[in-house]
């Protein structure tokens, strides 16, 4: 069977009320050739989510969130559960990003807790795996992500409720990228690990690859085999650039 891709956008801390045209423009340009080819998913900031979800409801552009609490509900002020998110309108929700991973001591345990809650609301867990550049240059690439695969994703993710994106920490917003070679290592070792703990789950879950795509290296970075799309930062703030990345399909 093959995999549809997803190439999905994830805003970071970025966006306000008016960057709602930049989603305009995505849907209008995502049109039903492109959407054959590519799913695709924009992930606001939580300010963005209900606005951009109620927006895009008509269209085949999803919406998604970057983090969420692992808790339903309490006293956890400033944090949004996936209760929230899916009440909002989101379908998906990047958990384990490098940058919540390093800014608030994110461990595999409480990446897991997350994608649990996330799925325990029907969202899809996008599940961030990536070594540092230490990590790389000390060879402990693959040691790394498998320990963080092995520690962030909880029994019971399927090809349905769960994503992975390889994304190399020293990649991200850098303009630095692995070589296709490197991610084809890192990617077909990710299948091994998920088709050892997963089955034909694993064998089927979409493995993203992340870290300063844009629609010059798209067409590289997208060929590689287990590739089955991108998580995109910088790029996909204009619609453009991001109309451009899923031009490699
Ligand atoms: C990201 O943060 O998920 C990311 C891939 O960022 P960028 O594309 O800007 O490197």
């Amino acid at each position: 069977m093959s995999i549809k891709p997803l190439v999905a956008g994830n805003w970071k801390m970025n966006g306000l009320k008016a960057s709602a045209a930049e989603l305009d423009a995505l849907i209008e340009g995502y049109d039903a050739d492109l959407a054959a080819k590519a799913d695709t998913m924009i992930c606001p900031p939580f300010t963005l989510v209900a606005s951009f979800a109620e927006k895009a409801a008509d269209s085949a552009v999803a919406i998604g969130a970057q983090d969420c609490h692992f808790n339903v509900s309490g006293a956890h002020t400033g944090d949004t559960s996936a209760e929230m998110l899916k009440d909002a309108g989101a379908s998906a929700v990047i958990v384990g990003h490098s940058e919540r991973r390093a800014d608030h001591a994110e461990s595999n345990e409480i990446v897991n807790a997350k994608a649990k809650a996330a799925w325990d609301q029907g969202l899809v867990a996008i599940i961030c795996v990536g070594e540092t550049e230490a990590e790389r240059k000390s060879g402990e690439t693959l040691n790394v992500v498998g320990f963080q695969l092995e520690g962030s994703i909880p029994q019971g993710a399927t090809a349905a409720n769960t994503v992975i994106a390889y994304e190399p920490v020293w990649a991200i917003g850098t303009g630095l990228t692995p070589t296709a070679e490197d991610v084809a290592e890192v990617h077909k070792f990710m299948r091994d690990e998920l088709v050892k703990a997963f089955g034909a789950e694993g064998a089927n879950m979409r493995l993203l690859y992340g870290g300063s795509v844009k629609a010059a290296n798209a067409d590289e970075l997208m060929a590689v085999a287990n590739v089955d799309g991108a998580l995109v930062g910088g790029a996909s703030l204009k619609a453009a650039d991001f109309l451009g990345i899923l031009a490699a399909y």
